[in-house]
Formats: structure tokens, C-alpha cells, sequence
């Protein structure tokens, strides 16, 4: 019981501070080329919230970097890390956010307790190990809420296919080489009925398109595979609540997500992932047959869009989100309530600053002598990122909180501007080297 004691409150120091600088270890001696994907249950509200583990699957092939196995970037509310069993060395690590932490700053999730899915895809471990999850403090520190002990050896709890699902093999809608060295994307259409098929993949060679077609994402083009999922649910559509339109479709999305009409996105995780199969995967798109504008995106967890017209700048804008963690920015006092960013701290997204500690931003890129906050000039078109500076109104706060253009790709469908753009090319190395 000692034992037990003394290593996890090795594992608590170790978690709490210090992974983002931790050595990367070498894949082969920790790792087996397979993915362990987890199924939990987050429950809770905003004073508290817990995991349970629903069920683990080994799936053939690991998409992820051999080599870039720690997470440098520290974003997002939550992480996992998995560490040594043995001697609580952290292995790998990944920041990410969940829609969870959005109930909870909704007025309901103040105290009502809810139950949300949420999966995670980690490198198979050889050897036993701890996987920690971790939360956010006030303080931003991470902190360790619930330990996982793993053991590879230990016959699994394998969670069962629903029958439902037929999983067949997945469209190559670009193919550029071994999924260690790519940022690996899968497609999944989502309200496409047993007489959409052509139509499906139609559309899944648009969204490939789409998601390839700005800046950074176009000049890094040969780092992606793109993968579309080919699976068709029972209707036509998209559940649209304040439309009156119900739909019993793949994975369930839904417009008017906590009240807000255009925010589309699903709860459910584990159909999803099901879904997906051992499709190569590291970041997902949710493709919505319906063109009533809409969309959503939560980092590292799926990025969703409809097929409006407006797609080919939503999608971008939501890859914003789920792939490279920038936070929007713009100004919305609708969703500026509870503490979604505070402004007495810095919050974590590389993109918005409340000064707290603007040096962690994007200081260094300043040009010399420029004006805190920087004024704004009307004369510079809404297709143009104008000149560096620290611009007043992000977050969806007009006050407090400042970004480094006035227009942006995360505000209002300009190019991304050149913090954001630094923060994806950093991210895609992550996944390439
Ligand atoms: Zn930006």
C-alpha cells in the first residue's frame, strides 16, 4: 500500500509539472505499432467532474509521430499523459479540450450534472502503465484527476461493435506517404441516406479540397493523408431542432448545440469512433449533408461542417480550432458569459492574450514601437490580415481580451494571420518529423 502511495505521488509531480519539457522516449522500446482507444464517460458540472472508462480497443497501426511523442504546446483544459508504470516516466502526452467543459460554463452546467462521451487514441504500450488524465486548475497548472492502469498483458475489455456498423475500407481522397511522417485526417459523412452514396462521395472530394485550400494548409498540402470514411446511416439530413427536423442519422449531430442555432456538433464520440475503425486517424472532420450554414470544433477532439456555401472558409475555421487550438476571434456577448476566459489570467490558446503574460504570446513578432492596443484602421479590407499589433475585442469579449490582427481567419474568414498560421505549421510538424 506504501508502494502504491509513493509511486502515485511520483506520478502527481511528475503530471503536474514538467511533461511539455520531458525527453520524447523511443517508440519501439515503449511502444507497438497499434493504436489503444479508449471510451470514457466524463460526468460532472462546473464545480466538479470525474472519467469512467467504458471500454478499451487495439486497433492495427498507430497514425501518430514515432518520434514527437510529448506535447510541447501545453493547450487545452484537459491532457493525457501516460507514464511508466514502473518508474512513472511520462511517454507520451497530448493537450486537448471536450464539449463537456463548454456545458459546464452554459448556465445549466452551473449544477446540473451531465454525461458526456469522450475518446481518446494512444500509442499501444508495451508495458504496464499509468494514464493520467488531467484537468486545468485556476492556477493553469495541470493537475491529475483520475489514474488508468493499463496492463497490455491483461485480457482486454473489449468494447462491442454495434452491430449497425459496416465498416468497409476507407476512400484515399489523397494518399502522400506512411501515416508516421503525415497528419492523418478522416472524413466521416454524417446525415447521408442509403441513396446518397454518389452524392457522399461527391462531396467528401469537396471537403478534401476545402480542407487543403487555405493557408498554411495549402503550402503543406504533401503533409496529409486525407481519408474518407464510406458509411451511410438510415435518412437524409440533419437534425435540426429548432427547424422541427429529426433525423436518425450516423452520428447523431445536431444544429442549435446549447442554444445556439448555427453551432452543429454531437455528442456522441463512441459511434463515431466505431465509425472510423482503424482507419489512420489524428484529427477528424464530420462532413453534414445539409446546407443551412453551421459548424463546430473542439481542439483534438472533431471539427464539423455543413455544405453551405460559406464551407470552404467554415471548415478552415474550424481546423482552426480542432487542429491547431486558436481560440476565435471575435466578439460575441452572447458567449462571453461564465468564466469561458477569464481576464485576470493568460489564457491558454497561442492567439488571444489578456496581457497577464503577453510575453508568451506573440510579443517577440511586434514591430518595434507598436501602440498597446493598437488602433484600429477601417481603411484595410475584411480579405486582409492588416499589420501586426494587439487589437482590442477577441474571445468573444470586446474588452480585455486582444488579438494580433484586425481580421483572421478565427474572426472573420480572412486569411489566417500570422500567429495563427505560426501555431498550425508548428503543429503539423508534430505529426511529420
Ligand atoms: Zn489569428
Amino acid at each position: 500500500m506504501k508502494k502504491l502511495f509513493l509511486l502515485f505521488s511520483l506520478l502527481g509531480c511528475l503530471c503536474a509539472g514538467g511533461v511539455s519539457q520531458a525527453q520524447n522516449v523511443r517508440f519501439k522500446k515503449c511502444f507497438e505499432d497499434y493504436t489503444l482507444r479508449i471510451d470514457y464517460h466524463r460526468v460532472g458540472n462546473r464545480q466538479h467532474d470525474t472519467v469512467y472508462v467504458v471500454g478499451v480497443e487495439r486497433i492495427k497501426g498507430w497514425a501518430g509521430s514515432l518520434t514527437q511523442l510529448i506535447d510541447p504546446f501545453d493547450n487545452g483544459d484537459y491532457r493525457v499523459v501516460v507514464c511508466d508504470g514502473a518508474s512513472g516516466q511520462p511517454l507520451y502526452s497530448r493537450g486537448y479540450n471536450s464539449l463537456f467543459h463548454e456545458y459546464r460554463d452554459t448556465p445549466q452546467g452551473k449544477d446540473s450534472i451531465a454525461c458526456f462521451e469522450e475518446v481518446l487514441r494512444l500509442p499501444w504500450p508495451k508495458k504496464r502503465v499509468e494514464i493520467c488524465f488531467q484537468k486545468r486548475g485556476e492556477d493553469q497548472q495541470y493537475y491529475t484527476q483520475y489514474y488508468y492502469s493499463f496492463s497490455p498483458d491483461s485480457a482486454l475489455d473489449k468494447l462491442v461493435r454495434e452491430s449497425w456498423v459496416r465498416v468497409e475500407s476507407p476512400v484515399r481522397l489523397q494518399y502522400k506517404g506512411d501515416s508516421h511522417k503525415k497528419i492523418d485526417v478522416v472524413i466521416v459523412p454524417e446525415g447521408y441516406g442509403p441513396a446518397d452514396t454518389a452524392k457522399m462521395m461527391r462531396d467528401m472530394a469537396t471537403f478534401c479540397d476545402y480542407l487543403l485550400g487555405q493557408e498554411p494548409f495549402s503550402s503543406r498540402r504533401a503533409d496529409f493523408n486525407v481519408w474518407g470514411v464510406r458509411l451511410t446511416g438510415e435518412a437524409s439530413g440533419i437534425t435540426d431542432p429548432k427547424r422541427g427536423i429529426q433525423v436518425n442519422s450516423l452520428v447523431g449531430a445536431s444544429y442549435n448545440t446549447f442554444g445556439s442555432d448555427r453551432y452543429l456538433m454531437t455528442t456522441r464520440l463512441f459511434k463515431l469512433h466505431v465509425a472510423i475503425g482503424s482507419t489512420p486517424c489524428d484529427h477528424i472532420i464530420i462532413m453534414a449533408n445539409s446546407t443551412t450554414y453551421g459548424g463546430g470544433a473542439i481542439y483534438n477532439f472533431y471539427a464539423m461542417s455543413s455544405l453551405n456555401e460559406m464551407a470552404y472558409m467554415v471548415l478552415p475555421h474550424e481546423l482552426g480550432h480542432s487542429i491547431g487550438g486558436l481560440a476565435d476571434e471575435y466578439v460575441d456577448e452572447l458567449l462571453s458569459y461564465g468564466d469561458m476566459h477569464s481576464l485576470t489570467v493568460e489564457p491558454t490558446e497561442p492567439n488571444i492574450t489578456t496581457l497577464v503574460d503577453f510575453a508568451s504570446k506573440w510579443a517577440a513578432m511586434l514591430p518595434e514601437g507598436c501602440a498597446v492596443p493598437t488602433p484600429f484602421d477601417k481603411s484595410v479590407p475584411r480579405t486582409e490580415n492588416g499589420p501586426l499589433g494587439v487589437y482590442e475585442g477577441a474571445g468573444y469579449h470586446s474588452k480585455g481580451i486582444y488579438r494580433p490582427t484586425m481580421h483572421c481567419m478565427m474572426r472573420d474568414y480572412a486569411p489566417f494571420c500570422p500567429v495563427c498560421a505560426r501555431r498550425l505549421n508548428d503543429i503539423f510538424d508534430l505529426y511529420t518529423k
